[in-house]
């Protein structure tokens, strides 16, 4: 079978792989859809991200779902059946993991990711063995691309559940790539009443409308957009920010009320941030990784239609067709979320 490997920034390559063989309680899937993620957009552009950088050659990819081609011993599964896999891979025995905070796993393993060594090789591939703990059955409703959405759905649903209670709440998503406009969606399936969104791209910010969002600001156009939010110490309850970008995160301070929730999704490297403001409005700022037991409600959203992914994906390319399909997920202008094929 073949597979998406990276060797150095720009340098991806359609690679034969051996299919590994296949255990007692594990399923050996067809991969039919992938969703290329920011993080492997960094692999790609830059070879990495912070200090995490690409050591040796790695498959790509860790948002897929697929078929069930074959199923070992003891998996409660069928051939056949579709299935969105989880690319959380907790050791399920270290400290983290006993209190149920497996996206702390101190032997984590997740798809993709150069942040151990060897590097664990990720999932654009055509075949791929998973344990059957990480398949989610899919809905015939749920297309193949919906079911790769369940991963960066539940990044937002992990962010979400950070927040604490949304119930009647305005909320403030800064930065409307997938994860920001996942955000709107899975805020107000939470509860909030008011959702306002900014970016510095309309192309964006008319998808964060169209997934929800009552009012969106082009802080590119109204650097100053956010001002009429601030009256009386601030309008908003909690804040997602998914930009990454200081800009953003500080800009967002006036139009948060006193005790207002800062839920910092986006990965920015380092920033400078007025302390004082913090203290005087006694911010809680709280850091939201990953997702563990979220996926499966993700995939369970997703199968009773409670959330509508569809406006997000903006194309399907062949996975023979990655150069074009990465210049694509780039370009914030055009696209949001791009998958791509491996049959
Ligand atoms: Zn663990």
């Amino acid at each position: 079978m073949e597979a998406l490997v990276i060797h150095a920034p720009g340098d991806l390559r359609v690679e034969d792989v051996p299919t590994p063989e296949l255990g007692p309680g594990q399923l050996q899937v067809r991969v039919r859809c992938g969703g290329i993620c920011g993080s492997d957009l960094h692999y790609y552009q830059h070879g990495g991200f912070g200090t995490v950088r690409i050591q040796e050659p790695m498959v790509l990819g860790h948002e897929v779902a697929g078929v069930i081609e074959a199923v070992g011993a003891g998996a409660p599964f069928k051939a056949g059946e579709r299935v969105a896999i989880s690319p959380s891979r907790p050791c399920g025995v270290c400290r983290y993991c006993q209190q149920g905070l497996q996206n702390h796993c101190l032997d984590m393993r997740y798809y993709g990711s150069a942040m151990r060594n060897p590097h664990v090789q990720g999932a654009f591939r055509q075949q791929i063995v998973v344990e059957q703990w990480q398949a989610h059955r899919l809905a015939d409703s749920v297309s193949d691309g919906e079911g790769s959405m369940a991963e960066p759905l539940s990044v937002a649903l992990h962010a979400v559940r950070r927040a604490g209670s949304l119930l009647g709440k305005s909320v403030l998503v800064t930065g409307c790539g997938p994860i920001g406009a996942l955000a709107i969606i899975a805020a107000r399936r939470a509860g909030a009443t008011h959702i306002v969104a900014t970016d510095v791209g309309a192309h964006t910010l008319g998808k964060a409308l169209k997934v929800g969002a009552d009012e969106v600001v082009n802080v590119a156009e109204e650097p100053d957009g956010l001002a009429r939010f601030g009256a009386e110490k601030g309008r908003f309850d909690v804040l997602f920010e998914a930009s990454g970008n200081e800009r953003a995160l500080r800009g967002a301070f006036d139009a948060l009320r006193p005790r207002g929730i800062i839920v910092q999704l986006g990965l920015g490297g380092e920033m400078t941030l007025p302390i004082n403001t913090i203290v005087a409005k006694e911010f809680d700022l709280r850091g939201a990784f990953r997702f563990h037991e979220e996926f499966a409600v993700a995939v369970e959203l997703l199968n009773k239609g409670l959330v509508d992914v569809k406006p997000l994906i903006s194309a399907t390319l062949s996975y023979r067709d990655s150069a074009r399909a990465f210049a694509l997920a780039a370009d914030r202008s055009q696209a949001m979320k791009v998958l791509l094929n491996f049959d």
